[in-house]
């Protein structure tokens, strides 16, 4: 399957739509493996909560 939108993390990862293999997993934060991995170790580390852009944080979840 191949993934058009343009927030994967929150619409495929997060939501268990796609298979991940998880690394670590807190109440804010999760780490997995790669989908498409371009290193030998590749590991995607994402927040929880959906984040438009480190640019464009606003005052919460500094
Ligand atoms: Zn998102």
């Amino acid at each position: 399957m191949t993934y058009s939108g343009d927030d994967f993390y929150c619409d495929m990862a997060l939501s268990g739509k796609v298979k991940i293999n998880i690394v670590a997993e807190t109440e804010h934060v999760l780490a997995f493996h790669h989908t498409k991995p371009f290193w030998p170790v590749h590991i995607v580390v994402i927040p929880k909560a959906h984040v438009p852009s480190f640019t464009d944080l606003g005052e919460h979840d500094e």
